[in-house]
């Protein structure tokens, strides 16, 4: 009887390990380096005029704007598919200044 019960114990102790386990995971993938999907944008960023982080297109921040936060800071974007490409490689977008890019994608589409 007390093999059985102490079978059990160990089993709900790797149950509970088993539950606390992905919180852990959860708190890395919200480190602030790693740029991630802003789910809505902030109140406070509604209505605000700012450039695409991808081609430096002016933009409103509307209530359904793309959006990403990457080192504390939002991004905003034209479309979904621009800050996809964002979140792959942001730091490829920060370090170059949209306006470059800006020029460049208008020439590619004229
Ligand atoms: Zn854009």
């Amino acid at each position: 009887m007390t093999n059985r019960k102490s079978t059990i114990l160990i089993t709900v102790t790797l149950l509970l390990l088993a539950s606390v386990l992905p919180g852990v995971g959860n708190s890395i993938a919200g480190s602030s380096n790693i740029a991630s999907v802003l789910a809505q944008p902030p109140a406070s960023d509604i209505g605000k005029k700012t450039v695409c982080a991808y081609c430096g297109m002016h933009l409103k921040v509307k209530k359904d704007t793309p959006g990403a936060t990457y080192n504390n800071k939002n991004y905003y974007f034209c479309d979904e598919m621009e800050r996809d490409a964002f979140l792959k490689n942001p730091e490829k977008y920060i370090s170059t200044t949209p306006a470059s890019r800006a020029s460049s994608a208008a020439q590619a589409t004229q």
